[in-house]
């Protein structure tokens, strides 16, 4: 599994975080995202695609 995000569109809900905390954080100063690791190990995979998922403004992309 690989990640990519488009920050740009992030709107700091936090909802990543929330569900995946290893695999995204968000910046002190404003809350966008960041990612902490663009390939993450197989147990992470159900969190991440439920973060892609749940994230409103579709920031996540996840690539297998
Ligand atoms: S859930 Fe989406 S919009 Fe919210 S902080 Fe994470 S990437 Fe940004």
């Amino acid at each position: 599994m690989k990640i990519t995000l488009d920050a740009e569109k992030c709107c700091a809900a936090g909802q990543c975080v929330l569900v995946a905390p290893e695999v995204f954080d968000q910046r002190d100063e404003d809350g966008v995202v960041v990612l902490l690791d663009a390939e993450p190990p197989a147990g992470q995979h159900d969190a991440v695609r439920e973060a892609a998922a749940i994230c409103p403004a579709a920031v996540i992309e996840v690539h297998v």
